[in-house]
């Protein structure tokens, strides 16, 4: 894997997280009209305030009106298979039956293989992959076809959204230290991407043992206790 990979990049958020959350529960409790409740809200704190409290209350649907947008580029495919898996998420994600991969294609090699005495091997499994895959190719098969012999490891890019009920929900699973590094280092980079615009939201963005205070997972990494012990 590339020092920068994956690549992520949000490329569309709401101008006003925070705002749109607070009209949005305000909206269910005032007689006022919401477009009022929105021109007259510039308390920063006292929009904070509330916010927080509906959260703990668990009225999550308040923060399903912010649509967040994330560019994604230089993660395998095994990674975006368990990314997909995620029913609240929208996906556009580069085709391998329209893109034909040219001579070698792009590959994700992870942390424990890199460096290692295995890497060569590693590497020259990937280049016979392309050889045959390009043979493939030259022989009238088709790139869907061809494509069955490419391996979990080729490289993807996908545009990926979902609303901030889901981000949170993706944060609480796969940045805890049993899921796969890869879509741990992807979901974190979204995760920092968002509290840099929305500082608030680092509380919320958390995996899952920080939010309800223990454990869960049948494997421990032992950060927090287990629920038997709490
Ligand atoms: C560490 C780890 C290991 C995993 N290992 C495996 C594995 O070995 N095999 C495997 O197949 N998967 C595995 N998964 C994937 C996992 O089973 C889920 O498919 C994935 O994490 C998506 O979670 P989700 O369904 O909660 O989330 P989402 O699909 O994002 O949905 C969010 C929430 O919406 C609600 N929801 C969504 N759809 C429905 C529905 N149809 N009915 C009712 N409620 C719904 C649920 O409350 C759900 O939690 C693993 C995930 C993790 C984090």
């Amino acid at each position: 894997m590339k020092e920068n990979f994956p690549i992520v990049n949000l490329i569309s958020m709401p101008d006003d997280m925070l705002k749109t959350i607070y009209t949005a529960c305000r909206t269910c409790y005032s007689a006022d009209y919401p477009i009022n409740i929105w021109d007259k809200s510039n308390d920063r704190e006292k929009m904070l305030k509330l916010v927080k409290n509906v959260l703990a209350s668990g009225h999550h649907s308040t923060i399903e009106h912010c649509h967040l947008v994330f560019s994604i580029s230089g993660v395998s495919r095994a990674c975006t298979h368990q990314l997909v898996r995620h029913r609240h998420m929208s996906f556009s994600q580069k085709s391998q039956r329209y893109v034909t991969e040219k001579g070698e294609f792009e590959y994700i090699t992870p942390p424990t293989i890199k460096g290692s005495p295995l890497e060569a091997e590693y590497d020259e499994f990937m280049k016979k992959t392309a050889e045959y895959y390009s043979k493939l190719i030259s022989n009238g098969i088709p790139a869907e076809d061809a494509r069955f012999i490419l391996p979990n490891a080729a490289s993807s890019s996908l545009i990926a959204s979902l609303n901030l009920r889901e981000l949170i929900h993706l944060a609480n699973l796969r940045l805890c230290t049993n899921a796969q590094m890869e879509i741990r280092i992807l979901t974190k980079k979204m995760c920092e991407l968002v509290v840099e615009k929305e500082p608030w939201l680092k509380e919320y963005l958390v995996p899952k043992c920080e939010a309800i205070g223990y454990c869960n997972e049948h494997r421990s990494c032992g950060r927090v206790q287990k629920r038997e012990k709490v």
